[in-house]
Formats: C-alpha cells, sequence, structure tokens
C-alpha cells in the first residue's frame, strides 16, 4: 500500500484530510538471543516494514482508532483513558497515550483525535509489528502532547521505554526494551549494538556487498509463551544465585567462557546449568560477532549466527521443529554464511546471510524441505536495513 492509499483511505474512513503521517520499523535480531534479560547485548536492526500512523484533530473529546489491518474501530474519551478489554489492538496504542502523561505531567492531551494504522510486518513473526505500533504512537503523540527532548538520542530512548511501558501495562506483555529500541533508534544500513540493562549503545555499519540478510517466516502456530520465557528467566536466576557463592555476580553476562569454566561445576540443576551455558555463550558471540562485521569479517559473522542457534537449540531449547527445520535446510545451501532463529523462539521467523547468486536456490531448497518436514508454507523476505521511527508528513 502506497502512502497516497493510505491518505485516501483517511479520507474515505473520516471525511477529512490527514493532517500528520509518521512511520516506525518493525525488527529483526541479527544476534544476542535471550541475552537481554540476563544483562547482556542484543544486536538488533529496524526493516523497511513498519506501521504507519496518520491523524487529525477532532473537537469531540474523543480518540477513535481505525487500522487498515483489523476489522475493529475504537472510540475512547479523552477524559477516559485506560486499558481496554478483550486484548483490544487499541491497547497498544492507547497505552503509549497514557504513559506519556505520567512520565511527563507537563505533556497535555488538548483535543481528541481521529487516528489510522496501517501495518505492513507479517502477523505474529516475532518481527516486532507491536513495537512499530507503539514507537509509532509514542513518536506521534509525544508531538502533539509538546514534549520532546531536544538531544535526539535521548528522545528516541524515551520513546522506546514509553513503548515498552504500554506493552508491559496495557498488553500485559513483560516485553524487554529491544524491540521498541530498534523501532526508535534504528539507522539505514546499520545495526544497534545494544546493552538492553544499561541502555549503553551504538550504530554499528552493516556493509554486505554481494550478501543479503534473508527472514523466513516459518508461519508456525507455535509461540514463546509467558510461562517458557519465565521459566528460562527463573532458572537463569537460579544460576546466579548458585555461581554468586563462588564468584559474586548480577547477571549472567558478566562471565566470560573462562569464568565458566571455574564456576560451573556450583549449579547443580542440569537445566539451569545449560541454560546459563547458552547465556555466557551467547554473550560472548555477540561480542565476537560485532567485531567481526566491523572487521568485514562477513563470513565469521556467518558461523556466529549458526552456533547461535545451535545453542539456542541444546542449551536453551526454544527452537522447536519449525525454527530447526528451516535453520537446518539453510545451513545445506552453498552461499549460506550462517543462519539463525531470530525472537524469543518455538515459532517466527529466521534470519540468514545469503550471497545475491544463491538466494533463488536458498528459497527453493529451504521452501522445499520446510514444506516436505512441517506440512507448512514459508515466506521469504529480502530485508533492508532502515531508519528508525520518522514523521513523513
Ligand atoms: P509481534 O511479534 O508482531 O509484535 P505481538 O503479538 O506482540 O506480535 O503483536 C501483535 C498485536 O499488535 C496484534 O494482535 C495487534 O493487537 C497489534 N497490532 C500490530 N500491528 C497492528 C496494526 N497495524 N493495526 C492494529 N493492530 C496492530
Ligand atoms: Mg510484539
Amino acid at each position: 500500500m502506497t502512502t497516497q492509499e493510505m491518505n485516501l483511505a483517511f479520507e474515505q474512513a473520516y471525511g477529512k484530510k490527514a493532517e500528520k503521517m509518521y512511520f516506525s520499523p518493525g525488527r529483526v535480531n541479527l544476534i544476542g538471543e535471550h541475552t537481554d534479560y540476563n544483562g547482556g547485548c542484543v544486536f538488533p536492526c529496524a526493516l523497511s516494514f513498519g506501521a504507519w500512523l496518520l491523524l487529525a484533530k477532532n473537537n469531540d473529546q474523543v480518540l477513535r482508532f481505525r487500522s487498515l489491518n483489523m476489522p475493529q474501530t475504537y472510540s475512547i474519551p479523552v477524559a477516559d483513558i485506560k486499558p481496554q478489554p478483550d486484548r483490544a489492538w487499541c491497547n497498544y496504542a492507547l497505552g503509549c497515550i497514557d504513559i506519556i502523561r505520567r512520565r511527563h505531567p507537563e505533556a497535555k492531551l488538548e483535543s481528541g483525535y481521529d487516528l489510522l494504522y496501517y501495518g505492513n510486518v507479517p502477523a505474529g513473526a516475532g518481527l516486532s509489528s507491536s513495537a512499530a505500533m507503539e514507537v509509532v504512537t509514542a513518536r506521534a503523540f509525544t508531538e502533539e502532547m509538546n514534549w520532546k527532548d531536544a538531544d535526539d538520542k535521548k528522545y528516541r530512548t524515551e520513546l522506546a521505554l514509553i513503548g515498552q511501558a504500554c506493552e508491559h501495562e496495557y498488553a500485559g506483555v513483560m516485553c524487554g526494551v529491544m524491540d521498541q529500541f530498534a523501532s526508535a533508534q534504528g539507522k539505514k544500513d546499520h545495526a544497534i549494538h545494544l546493552n538492553c540493562d544499561t541502555l549503553e549503545f551504538e550504530h554499528v555499519p552493516v556493509k554486505l556487498e554481494g550478501i543479503k540478510v534473508v527472514i523466513s517466516n516459518t508461519h508456525s502456530p507455535h509461540h514463546l509463551d509467558s510461562g517458557a520465557y519465565n521459566d528460562r528467566v527463573r532458572q537463569c536466576k537460579t544460576a546466579v544465585e548458585q555461581i554468586s557463592t563462588v564468584k559474586p555476580i548480577k547477571h549472567l553476562a558478566e562471565l566470560t567462557p573462562e569464568d565458566w569454566k571455574e564456576v560451573e561445576g556450583v549449579i547443580t540443576d542440569p537445566i539451569a546449568k545449560k541454560r546459563a551455558h547458552h547465556v555466557v555463550g551467547e554473550v560472548a558471540r555477540t561480542a565476537e560477532a560485532v567485531e567481526a562485521l566491523k572487521k568485514g569479517d562477513i563470513k565469521r559473522f556467518g558461523e556466529l549466527m549458526t552456533q547461535s542457534h545451535v545453542s539456542l537449540r541444546d542449551d536453551y531449547e526454544v527452537t522447536g521443529k519449525e525454527l530447526d527445520t528451516m535453520a537446518e535446510a539453510a545451513w545445506e545451501v552453498e552461499g549460506v554464511l550462517g543462519s539463525r532463529m531470530t525472537g524469543g523462539g518455538f515459532g517466527g521467523c529466521t534470519v540468514s546471510l545469503v550471497k545475491d547468486e544463491a538466494i533463488e536456490t536458498f528459497k527453493a531448497h529451504v521452501g522445499k524441505v520446510y514444506e516436505e518436514k512441517t506440512g507448512l508454507k514459508p515466506d521469504f523476505y529480502v530485508a533492508e536495513i532502515g531508519d528508525g521511527v520518522s514523521r513523513l508528513a
């Protein structure tokens, strides 16, 4: 859909022209999985897919929500902003408006608004359509409510934190900050080396001459549910507590692979030990991958991606049949430098580095093997690394 078509859709919906238009991207994490809540780094980049928001003020003191992706519409009085029941999609937007006011009491919502969303992030694929929607809303309404940090980097970090708080409080998903951060701070042809604990980050150029980032959507119905997620969080905590009896640490990410050899013996629960082993290895792999990319060693970067998948499969146990089939089929293709699951796990997508000349073979081979083994039809997207949130008009 073009922006012109979105403008037309707005006019048809509300009988007037949109006054402003914003865009915020989805994201893909290249490496650094399940490190975020262990004090470690992640390495996501913003995509060219994302969420658009068109808006105009109204004189009715209501917030009208429409989406070109959803049949439900909502009309919420400005005086009565609170979480809406039944997993209403407007929660991902409404919450941002509420949280802007609460975090910045000087920000005032002085009129009603007519809003239209459109997103082209594939739904439920773990590429963060929800973060795109939150961050685009946070960007638009900080402007409408006259709150902005003069420092652009700080402003964008704040947009990510507003989005994350919205996801916690209005959508009930206790996510880390990576997705919203990538959506807010993304930079064209760069990935973001982010420490999710300190929020320190660096934009690292992704120069892949003759190589593309390919995202493969499993369309698997499985998700990393909150139970499996909370189990992992708890197992990592158990490992930290036991390791702390011999070496005081706050997070697993503080351990190097050398430290690991000295402390692993004190972890009594074999499951907790496997989980911690993944985290320590993944933290080291992520750091090494970023260095490899800076040196232009894409081959090494790819190898580390593949090792990351193996560790998520064997130690963290968050892959499952679909993601394993997809990654393992990719490894068989000549011209694939690396392939791994991305996002929380169980379903969603893999991310692969594929030489230009191998892309068609990749799609044909991986598509065929995947369909044969799972009965599901995958989708492939050649990713473009785009900028973070912006106002378009
Ligand atoms: P993802 O991995 O894509 O972020 P989530 O389950 O976290 O998946 O978020 C998807 C939810 O976000 C949808 O069910 C819907 O409520 C909301 N959402 C995302 N994009 C849109 C959109 N364009 N229009 C309306 N709601 C959206
Ligand atoms: Mg989400």
